[in-house]
């Protein structure tokens, strides 16, 4: 089996790197975040408050989530529906930030991660993929950059995407859940003590993906 954990957070461009991996390996991309922003996604449509732990959990039993992958591509069903870019803005992010840090909701998506990948050979991408989900990973891999280098990157894709809004409010976005993220109580994203670090603040995609797969190679024959 080749289960590659990528964790780290938000805006290191775990996604993108994890995407390259996958097609240059063969092997499935599984983006966990996409789980926790659908979470967020059907809080925000039934109008109840992200901080309200009770009501969030007692949304959970109405959610049928599904994950498919069609032509290779990952694709999350919410009772039945395609959700699409629709778990793709800085408001359904910060309901993903909040809502996982309930123990209930992480319970609820623990099952359907592992099972991909027993399933599966995977690049995963997420928080508590080396310590929580695989913690038998064949290779590990905790990816990180600046808060500051994060925020630049992420400044420009929502720009691209035509949402509204400045450096300054997606630089304090990030450390908003960067601090969530860690100091939650269940699966807090923290690096796996058997993880490899890969700091990309001065590295471009292609020079990452580079440095992702010297570390493969370090720990498994590809
Ligand atoms: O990776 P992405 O930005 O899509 O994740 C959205 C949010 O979901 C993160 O801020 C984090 O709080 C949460 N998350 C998590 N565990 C994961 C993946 C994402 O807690 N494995």
């Amino acid at each position: 089996m080749l289960r590659i954990a990528l964790d780290g957070p938000s805006g290191a461009g775990k996604s993108t790197v994890a995407k390259a991996l996958a097609k240059k390996l063969g092997v499935i991309y599984v983006d966990t975040g996409a789980l926790y922003r659908t979470v967020g996604l059907y809080v925000r449509n039934k109008g109840v408050d992200k901080n309200d732990e009770e009501r969030v959990i007692s949304l959970l039993p109405e959610i049928d989530l599904g994950m498919e992958f069609i032509n290779g591509e990952q694709v999350i069903t919410l009772n039945g529906v395609n959700v699409g870019d629709t778990i793709r803005t800085g408001e359904i992010a910060m309901y993903a930030s909040r809502v996982s840090a309930i123990p209930e909701v992480r319970n609820f998506l623990l099952e359907t991660q592992r099972k991909i990948s027993r399933e599966n050979d995977v690049v995963m991408d997420g928080r508590d993929i080396g310590t929580v989900i695989i913690p038998d990973a064949e290779v590990k891999i905790y990816m990180t950059a600046s808060s500051k280098a994060r925020a630049e990157r992420r400044y420009k894709e929502l720009i691209a995407k035509g949402e509204s809004c400045t450096l300054e409010s997606v630089l304090a976005d990030i450390e908003l859940r960067d601090k969530n993220d860690s100091t939650r109580k269940t699966a807090p994203a923290v690096q796996a003590k058997d993880a490899i670090l890969l700091d990309n603040s001065e590295l471009d995609i292609d020079g990452t993906v580079e440095k992702a797969i010297e570390i493969i190679k370090s720990k498994v024959e590809i």
